[in-house]
């Protein structure tokens, strides 16, 4: 065996003993593209979801493009967009899935409207948390359902940053029993909106620059948003009398990169693993970044603006759970992919959370005692 060639095998055997070989752009290319033996640029562009300058969420397409920099050795420079500074926030899917840009940032659960199982890929009500969810993706098979989801858009998806738990949300009056949602006007995208309709809220949709002066002005009488370092800088705890949780509704909200296939199979190989390594490094990074602020933010807002923290009882959290089953049950309904996608979904949930109950719950009970 060629010294190269043993090298190779060497990667790759080691990339399949640890499970990672399953998120690989496309390993089958190994070894038959020149690497670094050229010195052609790349100039990519990505356009994301993300307010400009967003923190974490914006931040992490920023460190990608750097990242990406350093790694190549100057050789692929990244320039990234805010959502509306190239194209509309929610049109950088069919902007990448053209190849007008190269690659995009934002979340699966976004583009529902074209692929009725991309919530899976995000979060959804009582789904997995991030632990779980990093888990299903890079090593349960949750990656080859996502990639084979997205190959129709021509496109290859990357994890990209989760929230971890958020929060329930911002509320003006409390919620003691599942009635109290009646006629409740909270803003809750996505699938936790349909929740909240089963239980007989009003699920209204308000942007995010408009959401402080809806609450404020009583259009909306409550309102989630991401967790304590986000809600902060709001300023939510300045309008809002009480602030619940579990996040019931995004219990580990997964971000996403994707990438134009055609765009990075054009790559040499070694580009290709730069990308794949710094999308997974940001997919790293913002989960612990958001835990490292909410720390921070979660005493700020109990410490010094007194803020009123109540946790949903069992009784409410097990009705809006049958809720969420029929929500769901619905939702993937008219399409077999979705139905597929659910299953393998709710299998490996249903699985890990076992190994979850005796470990995690078992040790965090053991830290109260
Ligand atoms: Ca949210």
């Amino acid at each position: 065996m060629k010294r190269k060639d043993f090298v190779k095998s060497m990667v790759l055997g080691g990339l399949a003993a640890t499970g990672i070989v399953g998120c690989r752009p496309k390993p089958e290319t190994a070894g038959t593209t020149p690497s670094v033996q050229t010195k052609k640029k790349y100039r990519w562009k990505m356009v994301t979801t993300w307010p400009p300058g967003f923190p974490v969420l914006g931040e992490g397409c920023e460190m990608l493009a750097q990242w990406v920099k350093e790694m190549s050795g100057g050789r692929m420079e990244i320039k990234v967009y805010g959502g509306g500074e190239l194209v509309p926030a929610l049109e950088a899917f069919e902007t990448v899935s053209e190849g007008s840009a190269q690659m995009g940032s934002g979340c699966p659960y976004y583009w529902s409207g074209k692929i009725p199982a991309a919530p899976f890929f995000a979060t959804v009500p009582f789904g997995m948390n991030a632990q779980q969810m990093n888990s299903w993706i890079f090593c349960g098979g949750g990656y080859e359902l996502w990639k084979k989801a997205y190959a129709d858009f021509n496109l290859v998806p990357f994890a990209g940053g989760n929230t971890g738990v958020q929060m329930g949300g911002w509320y003006n009056k409390e919620i003691n029993t599942i009635e109290d949602f009646k006629g409740l006007k909270i803003r809750m995208p996505g699938i936790g909106g349909k929740v909240m309709e089963k239980v007989g809220a009003s699920a209204i949709l308000v942007a995010g620059g408009e959401l402080y002066t809806s609450l404020e002005r009583g259009v909306i009488d409550a309102t989630e948003w991401i967790g304590p370092y986000h809600d902060h800088r709001m300023g939510f705890h300045k309008i809002a009398k009480h602030y619940y949780t579990p996040g019931w509704h995004e219990p580990g909200t997964n971000m996403e990169f994707f990438v134009n296939k055609t765009k990075l199979d054009s790559l040499p190989l070694d580009l290709q693993v730069i990308i794949e390594t710094a999308c997974t490094r940001v997919n790293q990074w913002m989960l612990l970044e958001f835990e490292a602020k909410n720390r921070i933010y979660y005493k700020k807002l109990v410490e010094e603006h007194h803020v009123d923290v109540r946790v949903f009882n069992k009784d409410i959290l097990a009705k809006l759970k049958v809720a969420t089953t029929e929500v769901l049950e619905d939702m993937v309904s008219e399409s077999p992919e979705a139905k597929k996608i659910y299953a393998a979904y709710r299998k490996y949930q249903s699985e890990i959370n076992g190994w979850s109950d005796i470990s995690e719950r078992q040790y965090f009970t053991s830290l109260n005692i």
